[in-house]
Parts: structure tokens; C-alpha cells; sequence
């Protein structure tokens, strides 16, 4: 019977866990999203039946929904895995992380009756807090996807990190173009401004995805965002705001003081 597996190569070459390899290496196909020419050779050395994934996408000039194309993929992917087929999806980053794909063939397969499995891999907010020398633990952090931030009433903890992937597609609702506009990240500046000041130090993050790379650590002004250059692999992170203030309704009921917090 066919299976299912969705693996993640990480962002650099060398970040793919050695199960995930394995998995590629024995695969009777191999499905591939990676974003750059060495990835993709790389997976080609393991196995001879690699099928990239990357000409669903819509061509130059060619008008087409960003659904349409993970729906071709889908199908794609499930056709092998009705022929009986060991098949593996290599996705950049984690295979589920802000990637819709790979759930959906799972979630497809997994209803067909299929067995089905996801691996982890490295993401780029893996990567981030390694550049940025930041545990998320410190204050926290959310994450949004920022369109999504833009269109459906999100309220940001301004006290934690704030991550917004797809920063380059902010507003983009037709899901049809692969940039946003001047104007687009305008408003995405004043929705933010009612929490953060237009001076507030926000950073743009590419995390290096060939090993002789640096990844880009930009730090701009909040104002600054829409007039900057902004990349596919951009994400925006936020600093918080405000320092961390005490719940002293629930220190009382655990009958505590700040004294006693390690
Ligand atoms: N599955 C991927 C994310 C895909 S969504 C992962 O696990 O990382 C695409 C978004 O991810 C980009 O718009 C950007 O916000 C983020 N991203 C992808 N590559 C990146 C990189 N090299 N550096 C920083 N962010 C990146």
C-alpha cells in the first residue's frame, strides 16, 4: 500500500535530520519545495526519481490562484501514493510550518487510509532565534502570518515577540501576485502603529540558506517598512514594546511576592 511521508529540509543544506534523509533515500518518489539550485541537486544525488513541485507555480505573466496551485499539488502527490508508491515530500524549513501542502496531502492520504507521517525540520523561526540570540522563552512570542494579521482582528502581545511571515506578501488577499504594494505595507504600518511607535526598532530577517551566506539582520524603524526591500524569505520580527508586569491577582492567590520568584 502507498505512504505518505513529509520531511523538512531545513534552510541551509546540512539541516535535513538523518531519519528525513533516509526517508528520501529509500522513497520510490520524491516531491521537492526548495528554494534554491543546491538543495535541489542535493536531493537528486539521493534519489533518482525527484520531481520538483515548483512548476505548479504560476508562470511569469500567467494569472493564477495560489489555491489552484496547492490543489495540483495535492493531486500530484496523491496520485503516486494511490499507486502504491513509497512517497516523500521534501519541503525547505519544516514540511508544516507555515506550509499548507503537506498537511492537506496528510490529512487526504490519512482519510484514503493511507499511513501518513510528518517529520520536523528546521524552519526559519528555528533559524531566527539562533541569528538573533533570543530564547523565545525570555518574553514569549507570537506568530502571524501577516496577511492573515491584517485581514482578521489579531491583537499583538506587546510585551512578547511578534513574528510576521510573509511579510513581502502583506495584504495580498487575491493569493494571485507573489509581492505586496507601497501602499499595502502602509497600512499594515498604521494597524500596527496603535500598539508599537512609528519609531519602534523592528527587524528584517533572512536567515542564510547556503552555507557561505550571513543571514540579513535589518534593523529599521517601524515608519521605515514600506520603503525597504523586501524578499519572499523576509519575516519581520518585533521586539516587544513593554517590559513584563507582574500578576499580582495571581501572586496573591499562590500567596507569593515578587521576592520569591526565581
Ligand atoms: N515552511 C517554512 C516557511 C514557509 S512560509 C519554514 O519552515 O520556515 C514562507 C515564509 O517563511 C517567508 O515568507 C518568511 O516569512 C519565512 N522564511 C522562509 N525562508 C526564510 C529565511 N531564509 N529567512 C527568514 N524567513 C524565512
Amino acid at each position: 500500500p502507498g505512504r505518505l511521508i513529509c520531511v523538512g529540509t531545513g534552510i541551509q543544506l546540512g539541516q535535513i535530520s538523518v531519519l528525513s534523509q533516509s526517508y528520501i533515500e529509500i522513497a520510490d518518489v520524491v516531491f521537492s519545495l526548495v528554494t534554491d539550485g543546491f538543495a535541489q541537486r542535493w536531493l537528486a544525488s539521493l534519489n533518482d526519481n525527484v520531481q520538483s513541485l515548483q512548476p505548479f507555480y504560476a508562470k511569469v505573466g500567467e494569472l493564477k490562484n495560489r489555491r489552484e496551485t496547492y490543489k495540483q499539488m495535492v493531486d500530484e502527490i496523491l496520485t503516486q501514493v494511490r499507486h502504491g508508491k513509497l512517497v516523500v515530500c521534501a519541503f525547505y524549513g519544516h514540511p508544516g510550518v507555515f506550509a499548507s501542502v503537506g498537511h492537506r496531502a496528510i490529512k487526504l492520504a490519512r482519510d484514503e487510509g493511507f499511513e501518513t507521517k510528518m517529520l520536523p525540520g528546521i524552519s526559519a523561526e528555528a533559524s531566527l532565534w539562533a541569528d538573533l540570540g533570543i530564547d523565545p522563552a525570555s518574553v514569549g512570542h507570537q506568530s502571524f502570518e501577516a496577511t492573515q494579521f491584517l485581514l482578521y482582528n489579531h491583537f499583538p502581545n506587546t510585551r512578547s515577540h511578534l513574528l510576521l511571515w510573509q511579510i513581502a506578501l502583506a495584504g495580498e488577499h487575491t493569493l494571485t501576485h507573489l509581492s505586496t504594494t507601497q501602499e499595502k505595507l502602509e497600512i499594515l504600518v498604521a494597524h500596527l502603529n496603535q500598539w508599537y511607535s512609528l519609531e519602534h526598532s523592528v527587524i528584517v530577517y533572512e536567515a542564510a540558506t547556503l552555507p557561505f551566506q550571513q543571514p540579513r539582520i535589518e534593523s529599521i524603524t517601524l515608519a521605515q517598512l514600506p520603503y525597504i526591500q523586501l524578499n519572499a524569505i523576509s519575516t519581520l520580527m518585533i521586539p516587544p514594546a513593554e517590559a513584563l508586569s507582574l500578576n499580582h491577582q495571581i501572586l496573591a492567590q499562590l500567596g507569593i511576592t515578587e521576592a520569591n520568584i526565581g
